[in-house]
């Protein structure tokens, strides 16, 4: 039961077409930044690659929707593979809720396969136009990683494809260290064809929610310590307000709702998001105000409700290319994990850096990772506190101030996440992630990126 070819004409999948129409243009990450011209070559069948790359000599690099903020999903004059057409179901097994797809396929099409027949994905995050190669690719992580650990970690097997041609199974059994290698991989490792996740079962889209107002980083811990028991749980915080309103928030948990309910799928988001915002859009004085109301748009310290599972995880999906936003010249995100040691005095001294700054923007998140365990061999959670914002590209503060707080998060034993970065250096990367000369054997030679010779000083 359950097998089928999915829809290849929804919404996302014609916006990477409109993207990707030619074949020398720019393909861009979600933060705009940096922007490079590269040629795309779309993947349609298992069997393309290597075959499309015959008589073409650069270095290469598979992609998927673009969702990473930085260059980890570019390559400066090189071949981008887009994987977004190789996106068919091939196989589900509803006993054990392990689906087998292409990797092109979104998580989206995944949910709308999967929610009307009663199972969700194991992990997801903030969007779900992602595709299942990019979140293996990334290792991505949700609001539940403190019980579920990151994707990677209900990845059973996939399969890799080499330059060589060679096809390689992938799972803990077969070939162990290169499926580690490529969970958090980056696509450095092969392209992927195919990979299988295990979904779980739920019986309504309803999450049972509630929101709780918090102020300061104490009252944060306090409330991640008695939630340990719920499923999800993330936290929005002012990272703008200084005295009593310093790091105040709202604390979010939810689980699926256990009393049986509808389970359609979800519609297409109608909006998009109009125009180019000019660069002043957003200003210290937009932002704050959005904080303020955001922060009092929860008029008690708790509020419950049962929410649909599409504003609760995704609540930006509404309006497609939010990004704009932030106009042309885009935005940097800077994501830290601090492992439990500095957790607290890391959090407090960098989100006082930012307040300072005035330069940070209204998408702040808050989190405690958990223990379990990632699979992968360069994957970025690890237990502690991670904060994910953004920053509007402004040339003479910004990146300054990024500078700063990537070597504060080094200080405190942290990590920056490479799927939203674009301006770590060599020596901070390298500094993170002390493993990455092992990785680098794992190393496809004809693949590679613009964040891959950023920050190995490796050109391919
Ligand atoms: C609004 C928003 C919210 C987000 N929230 C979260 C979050 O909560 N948690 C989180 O972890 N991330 C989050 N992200 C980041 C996003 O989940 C990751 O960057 C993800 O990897 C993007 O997937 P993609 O399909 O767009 O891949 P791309 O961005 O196109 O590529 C990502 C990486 O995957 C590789 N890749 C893609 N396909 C293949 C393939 N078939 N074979 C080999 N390699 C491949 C690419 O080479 C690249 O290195 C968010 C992003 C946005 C825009």
């Amino acid at each position: 039961m359950g097998t089928g070819i999915l829809r290849s004409d929804m919404s996302e999948s014609s916006v990477v077409a409109e993207k990707s129409k030619g074949t020398e243009s720019a393909f861009e990450s979600w933060g705009r930044y940096p922007k490079y011209d590269a040629r795309r070559i779309p993947l349609q069948w298992q069997g393309d690659y290597p075959a499309v790359m015959q008589g073409v000599h650069d270095s290469s690099l598979a992609v998927g929707m673009g969702r990473s903020y930085g260059d980890v999903c570019l390559l400066n004059g090189g071949n981008l593979l887009v994987t977004t057409g190789m996106n068919r179901l091939l196989a589900f097994d509803p006993e054990t809720g392990v689906l087998t797809a292409e990797a092109g396929i979104t998580l989206a099409q995944i949910l709308d396969f999967s929610v009307p027949r009663g199972f969700f994905l194991p992990v997801t995050p903030g969007t779900k136009y992602v595709t299942l190669g990019g979140a293996i690719a990334n290792d991505i992580h949700g609001k539940n990683h403190h019980v579920a650990g990151t994707f990677g970690s209900h990845v059973p097997a996939f399969e890799l494809v080499r330059s060589d041609g060679t096809h390689i199974l992938c799972s803990r059994s077969d070939n162990p260290e290169m499926y580690a290698a490529t969970i958090g991989g980056m696509g450095l490792t092969g392209v992927m064809t195919w990979a299988q996740v295990k979904l779980r079962p739920i019986v309504s889209r309803k999450i049972d929610y509630e929101g709780i107002q918090f102020h300061g980083v104490d009252e944060f811990l306090d409330l991640t310590n008695a939630s340990g028991h719920i499923e999800y749980t993330v936290s929005w915080v002012d990272c703008t307000s200084t005295g009593k309103n310093f790091a105040r928030g709202i604390f979010m948990q939810g689980d699926h709702s256990q009393v049986p309910g509808e389970l359609k799928p979800s519609s297409e988001p109608k909006l998009v998001f109009p125009i180019e915002a000019p660069g002043f859009a957003l200003n210290k004085l937009s932002v704050s105000l959005f904080n303020t109301a955001f922060f009092h748009k929860q008029i008690h310290k708790r509020a419950v409700a049962l929410q649909d599972y599409e504003p609760f995880f995704y609540p930006l999906d509404k309006v497609l290319d939010w990004n704009r936003l932030y106009g042309k010249s885009g935005l940097l995100q800077f994501q830290y994990v601090i492992p439990w040691d500095y957790a607290r005095e890391g959090t407090i001294a960098i989100l006082g850096e930012v307040a300072k700054s005035g330069l940070a923007s209204f998408l702040a998140v808050l989190k405690a990772f958990g223990d379990v365990p990632s699979p992968g061999l360069m994957s970025f959670p690890k237990p502690g506190i991670t904060l994910a914002l953004d920053f509007p590209i402004k040339a003479d503060r910004s990146f300054p101030l990024f500078e700063r707080l990537a070597d504060m998060t080094r200080e405190f034993g942290g990590r920056l996440y490479p799927a939203k970065d674009a301006a770590m250096t060599a020596a901070q990367f390298q500094a993170f992630y002390p493993q990455w000369r092992q990785f680098a054997q794992y190393r496809d030679p004809k693949l590679t990126s613009s964040f891959w010779e950023r920050v190995s000083g490796e050109a391919a």
